[in-house]
């Protein structure tokens, strides 16, 4: 249907820019060059993995050797490609509007892990790069997938106990020992963790370091589970 608003202002590619004819959606060639994750994945990350799905859960190799204090985990898209390029775009390149359709391909891959009364939460950033960013682009990402969902957005449950360096460039340990305890519960949002499953959210999977220490923070709140979900997942063979 053609309103006079999309005559005003035709629907373009959320990638490219070139002229599409879906609002929020990807042209052709660019939905052919990001890199969606279907098939069988990692129950506990949302890798990718060979083989058929044949109904029971299965692990990649990091999260049968690494501690990861969440239950299940799924990933929209690998950070590789188109990709790589609107992670990039949504963190630094104030694209926010790439929330709205980022929420769908969340919700796409989170289907088989959501279930009814989560409360989603956003790993946060540290105040003063939210003051230099002006935005959390996971709590955008959290808040637009919350309201698809039909759940519950707690966009400061928790908060950055103190301020950690930069995550590129470690290898895994040192990203483990970096964000270790850094993450902690807001102090005025006390009890709306307990008993609750969280879903976080998070742009981007690398070695799941940060993740692990938002999980162990709602843990230590007292939720019931604590599930993930990244936009894009750093994969090894990627
Ligand atoms: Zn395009
Ligand atoms: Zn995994």
């Amino acid at each position: 249907m053609q309103s006079a608003l999309s005559l005003l202002f035709p629907p373009q590619c959320i990638s490219c820019g070139e002229p599409t004819d879906a609002d929020f959606g990807l042209c052709g060639p660019c939905w052919r060059t990001t890199p969606f994750i279907t098939g069988l994945v990692c129950d506990r990350c949302g890798a990718p993995l060979p083989g058929e799905d044949e109904g029971r859960a299965e692990y990649c190799d990091d999260c049968l050797t690494l501690a990861r204090p969440w239950q299940r985990g799924r990933a929209a898209m690998l950070y590789t490609d188109n990709g790589r390029k609107l992670v990039l775009a949504l963190k630094h390149g104030d694209r926010l509007d790439l929330a709205r359709p980022a929420s769908d391909w969340l919700l796409r891959a989170a289907r088989p892990i959501v279930t009814p009364g989560m409360l989603v939460v956003p790993v946060p950033l540290h105040w003063t790069r939210l003051l230099r960013r002006r935005f959390n682009q996971s709590a955008e990402l959290s808040k637009a997938l919350a309201r698809k969902a039909g759940l519950d957005h707690c966009p400061d449950l928790l908060q950055r106990a103190r301020r950690t360096a930069s995550q590129d460039g470690r290898d895994r340990d040192g990203r483990f020992r970096n964000v270790a305890g850094a993450i902690r519960l807001h102090p005025r949002r006390g009890n709306m963790a307990r008993d609750r499953d969280i879903l976080l959210v998070d742009d981007v999977m690398t070695s799941g370091a940060t993740l692990a220490a938002a999980a162990d923070a709602c843990l230590g709140a007292g939720a019931a589970s604590v599930s993930v979900l990244v936009l894009a997942r750093v994969a090894k063979d990627a």
